[in-house]
């Protein structure tokens, strides 16, 4: 069950100079990224978790309380990574990116236990 989402989440990587080096995004579900060669099942997950959030807020929510929480975090912190390590889009993300059957068990709005 989860090797399939896998292989489907694999053929949603797309390649472009247009990315910034060494980050996955994830736009619409599709995981936009410079250099694939680093992308593992491991991202791959992390990237479906972020899908699956995407999905209960009906997109466009999602990105907006993304860039809020950031906004948020980064006066907090000071600091652009630990800002973006500390939304809770992410956390929950890489909290259980190397669980490959956590889409299988995750609760709806799972995210907002990381907040
Ligand atoms: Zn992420």
């Amino acid at each position: 069950m989860c090797e399939k989402r896998l292989v489907e989440g694999r053929k949603k990587v797309r390649v472009t100079k247009l990315c910034p080096p060494g980050i996955c995004i994830n736009l619409l579900g599709f995981m936009f990224t410079r250099n694939n060669k680093w992308i593992d099942d491991k991202v791959i997950n992390h990237e479906l978790i972020h899908t699956a959030q995407m999905k209960e807020l009906w997109v466009l929510p999602f990105y907006i309380l993304y860039l809020l929480e950031w906004t948020i975090k980064f006066f907090k912190y000071l600091n652009w990574h630990k800002a973006y390590r500390n939304i809770s889009f992410e956390r929950e993300a890489y909290t259980h990116g190397d669980d490959f059957d956590y889409l299988t068990y995750r609760r709806p709005m799972a995210w907002r236990m990381f907040l």
